[in-house]
C-alpha cells in the first residue's frame, strides 16, 4: 500500500477509534455489573435558604467507585447510560435510594434528583416515581426533580403530560442548568417548572458585568412567572454576597458543601448550621 504522506492521520485515527470503542465496551459491562455489585452510590449536596439561614434539602448525585479505575464521574458515565439504555435502570436505582434515604434523615428536607431526558421516554417512568415514593414512605411533597433543557429537543406533548402527573402528584419540577441548553424561553410558560437553577458556568466569574446581568434577568424572570431560584456552583463568600444582594435567597455550591456520602448528611448539617455566624455572617449584615 501507498504510505503517502495524506494517508498518515488515518493510520494514526484507526487504531485509536478502535482502541476507544473497546474501551467503551468495556466500560459498558463494568456499568451493568457495578450496580449489582454495589459500585454505584449517592453522594449528597445541600442546598441552603440564606435568608432563613438554614439547610432546606440535599441533591442526590451519583457516583461510581470503580474497582480497577477509582471514582468514575456521572458526566462520564451518565452519558455512556444514556447511549445504551441503562440510563433506565440507573435512574430508577437513583430515585428509589434516594426517597428511601431521606426517609432516614433527622429531619422532613427535601431530596432532589436529576432525571435524565432519555428516561422521559420510557412509558413507566410516572408508575416508577409513584412506587419509589410508596415503597420508601416519603411524602411527594419533599420529592424535588431536577431536569435540564435537552428534553426539549422533542416529544413535547408528552413531557408536557408527564411533568403535569408529576405536578400534580405534588413534586416540585426544576430546570437545571438554566441557561445553558436549547432554550426557547417559551417553555418557561408552557410546562409546569417551579424552579429554575442558575447554571455554575453564571456563577463562576460573578465579576463580569455580563454575567451579574444574566443573573439579575434570571432572577427577574423568575419573580415575574412566580417560580423558585437557586443559584448552584457557589464557591466564594463573593459570590454568595453578589448573589444575595441581586435578591436570590437559595443557593448551593462547594462554599457550603461538597457532595458527601449519605453517612455524612448529620455531620453536613451540624456543619453548616456552626459556620453561619462567621462564614455566612456576611447575609446577616445584608438583612440589616
Ligand atoms: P448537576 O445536576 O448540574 O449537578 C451539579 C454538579 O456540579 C455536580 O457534579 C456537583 O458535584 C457540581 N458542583 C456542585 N457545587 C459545585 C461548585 O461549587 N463548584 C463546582 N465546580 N462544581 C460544583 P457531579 O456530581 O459530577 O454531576 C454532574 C452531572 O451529572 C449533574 O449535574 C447531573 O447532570 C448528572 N447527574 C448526577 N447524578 C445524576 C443522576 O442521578 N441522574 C442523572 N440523570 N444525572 C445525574
Ligand atoms: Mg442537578
Ligand atoms: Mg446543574
Ligand atoms: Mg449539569
Amino acid at each position: 500500500a501507498k504510505e503517502g504522506g495524506r494517508r498518515r492521520p488515518l493510520r494514526r485515527f484507526v487504531p485509536a477509534m478502535r482502541e476507544r470503542l473497546q474501551r467503551r465496551r468495556e466500560m459498558e459491562l463494568d456499568l451493568r455489573a457495578a450496580l449489582e455489585e454495589e459500585q454505584i452510590e449517592l453522594f449528597y449536596q445541600p442546598f441552603i435558604d440564606a435568608g432563613q439561614r438554614r439547610v432546606i434539602g440535599f441533591e442526590a448525585l451519583l457516583r461510581w467507585r470503580h474497582p480497577g479505575q477509582g471514582t468514575i464521574a456521572p458526566s462520564v458515565f451518565i452519558p455512556l447510560a444514556e447511549e445504551t439504555g441503562l440510563i433506565e435502570q440507573l435512574g430508577i436505582w437513583a430515585l428509589e435510594k434516594a426517597c428511601h434515604q431521606a426517609t432516614q434523615w433527622p429531619t422532613d428536607l427535601a431530596i432532589s434528583v436529576n432525571l435524565s431526558a432519555v428516561q422521559f421516554q420510557s412509558a413507566t417512568l410516572v408508575e416508577d416515581v409513584r412506587r419509589a415514593l410508596a415503597a420508601s414512605g416519603l411524602p411527594a411533597s419533599r420529592l424535588q426533580i431536577e431536569v435540564t433543557e435537552s428534553l426539549f429537543i422533542d416529544e413535547s406533548d408528552k413531557v408536557l403530560s408527564i411533568l403535569t402527573e408529576f405536578r400534580s402528584m405534588g413534586l416540585t419540577i426544576s430546570m437545571d442548568d438554566f441557561g445553558t441548553g436549547y432554550s426557547s424561553l417559551g417553555y418557561l410558560s408552557r410546562f409546569p417548572f417551579d424552579k429554575i437553577k442558575i447554571d455554575q458556568s453564571f456563577v463562576r466569574d460573578m465579576r463580569r458585568p455580563e454575567n451579574i446581568a444574566i443573573v439579575r434577568s434570571v432572577l427577574g424572570l423568575s419573580k415575574a412567572l412566580e417560580m423558585q431560584v437557586i443559584a448552584e456552583g457557589i464557591e466564594t463568600e463573593e459570590q454568595m454576597r453578589i448573589l444575595y444582594e441581586e435578591g436570590c435567597r437559595e443557593m448551593q455550591g462547594y462554599y457550603f458543601s461538597r457532595p458527601r456520602p449519605a453517612a455524612d448528611i448529620p455531620l453536613m448539617l451540624v456543619d453548616i448550621s456552626n459556620r453561619w455566624n462567621h462564614d455566612f455572617a456576611v447575609t446577616e449584615a445584608l438583612r440589616r
